[in-house]
């Protein structure tokens, strides 16, 4: 493909991303292909010669179309959101022709340090605490690995890493294996489960916490759960505490588990992947207090601060646990200046090897939409989630289950879980809406979360119609 060609295909895409963007409503939410749909639309093995641009244009609709779940369409109730803007996706243009691999700073020096700053602005638009900023001189910054879940399993290891290193200077004899055997992580039971995965892939226990009525982790539980711990003989490293859990949007109790893991020494890791972007709003970040006493703090752009996937956010208040005790340094990967502590070499810092120029999509949305259309933007989708909310709190049939505080609500018919289950069922099969449910302690919800840029109060209006309508018909059917 040559320049001419090049500049024709990319405005023919930019037309069609904007047309498909735009008008994304008018797509069925939820395709209705069968798997094994795709391989018999195309052949069977890569083309010998060169094909046109406008064939592979016209692949899009006839291909990959009909396969597509509109996670940004306004009938998308289901997960937690994906990210999507203009910004973004012309910032991921320009890190595709750049190209480069930021491994460490020499291999890619602006993306090094445009990471650093973003995530100094970002941090400073959370009101994090200034240690966890590089800007504040001390060793905590920040980075952006590909998702929350590896920020869990990174921090994992750092916390593995100090607890030996301490060990090992206190009982210079002891064996690195029979600490490890002995050693103990906690989540509530609400966390992710990429939680439960970290402490697999770490090689450690990790205990599950039972929650408050509020589907909240105390600080109490915490407490006996280390001290039965410690009795037993293991040795508790570990807590990730979540805000804004992923079944039902609830929050630990931070400011009680943060005392706890402080008297105890133990690393505390927040997981805030959906609700951290609610931060950047000063009246919600009462639901972080007690961040001043965590280890590390992660949350996803990519969910919902219209940064597109991926972009998870991860502050480190002593990144060297990571650092440096997880560090092969090959000939070929030296550079001179890599002695300088401000400027990292992000390898260190993550999982892969390779990274990409994400910042470049910070940079872009923070600047063109601006701090106070952020902030309005989260605060739209709220007020969409109560709008909805008082729908369901008008019609008696329905209740709602725990609190609704950001963009997700979790609800239910009055009756059994078989009856929700048939509601859920029907609802995705009719195919005008999608959502996806949850269960804790035995009881079966529907969530319903708000997740498109295009989401307005007419769409609203739209999904509660959908769902009074085939409540309607589950309650119609004969009772077994
Ligand atoms: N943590 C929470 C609370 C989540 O809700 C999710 C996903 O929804 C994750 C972690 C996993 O996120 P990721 O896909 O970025 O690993």
């Amino acid at each position: 493909m040559d320049v001419t060609e090049f500049k024709e295909f990319a405005q023919n895409m930019v037309e069609y991303v904007a047309q498909y963007l735009e008008t994304i409503k008018e797509r069925p939410v939820l395709p209705s292909v069968e798997p094994g749909y795709l391989r018999p639309l195309i052949p069977d093995s890569a083309p010998e010669n060169p094909e046109r641009w406008q064939n592979v244009m016209e692949d899009i609709e006839r291909v990959i179309m009909p396969g597509i779940t509109q996670w940004q369409s306004p009938r998308f109730h289901a997960y937690f959101p994906s990210a999507n803007s203009y910004p973004a996706i012309v910032a991921d243009m320009l890190s595709d022709a750049i190209a480069c691999i930021g491994f460490s700073w020499i291999a890619a020096p602006a993306c090094t340090e445009l990471e650093m700053v973003m995530l100094d602005w970002l941090g400073k638009m959370l009101d994090l605490p200034e240690e966890f900023l590089a800007c504040s001189g001390g060793p905590g910054g920040g980075v952006i690995l590909g998702n929350a879940s590896q920020a869990t399993l990174v921090a994992l290891l750092g916390a593995k890493a100090k607890i030996i290193q301490k060990l090992k200077k206190e009982y210079p004899e002891i064996d690195e294996n029979a600490i490890v055997s002995k050693l103990v992580a906690y989540s509530s039971d609400q966390a992710h489960c990429s939680v439960e995965r970290a402490g697999l892939l770490g090689g450690v226990r990790l205990r599950l916490l039972p929650t408050d009525d509020e589907y909240k982790l105390r600080g109490s539980t915490l407490q006996d759960a280390i001290q039965e711990d410690r009795d037993k003989g293991f040795m508790p490293f570990y807590v990730v505490a979540t805000l804004g859990t992923t079944s039902i949007c609830s929050f630990d109790n931070l400011d009680e588990i943060g005392v706890v893991c402080q008297k105890e020494n133990v690393w505390l890791h927040i997981d805030a992947a959906y609700a951290g972007a609610a931060f950047i709003c000063p009246e919600y970040r009462y639901l972080m207090r007690g961040i001043e006493r965590a280890d590390s703090f992660d949350f996803n752009p990519h969910k919902w601060m219209l940064v597109t996937f991926d972009c998870s956010t991860m502050w480190l208040r002593n990144p060297e646990y990571i650092v440096n005790n997880y560090n092969v340094d090959p000939l070929y990967l030296k550079h001179i200046r890599e002695q300088k502590p401000a400027v990292p070499d992000y390898r260190h810092w993550q999982i892969p090897f390779g990274r990409g120029f994400r910042s470049l999509k910070l940079w872009f949305v923070m600047r063109i939409y601006g701090v106070k259309n952020l902030q309005a933007y989260i605060r739209n989708h709220i007020a969409h989630a109560h709008e909805f909310a008082n729908f369901l709190r008008s019609d008696s049939r329905f209740e709602i289950v725990g609190d609704v505080i950001l963009g997700l609500v979790c609800f239910r018919l009055k009756g059994s879980n078989e009856m929700n289950e048939e509601l859920l069922e029907k609802i995705n099969t009719r195919g005008k809406i999608f959502l996806v449910a949850a269960k804790i302690k035995d009881l079966f919800f529907l969530r319903f979360a708000i997740c498109s840029r295009y989401t307005q109060s007419a769409d609203i209006q739209f999904s509660w119609d959908e769902i009074k309508y085939v409540a309607g018909q589950v309650l119609a059917l004969p009772k077994i």
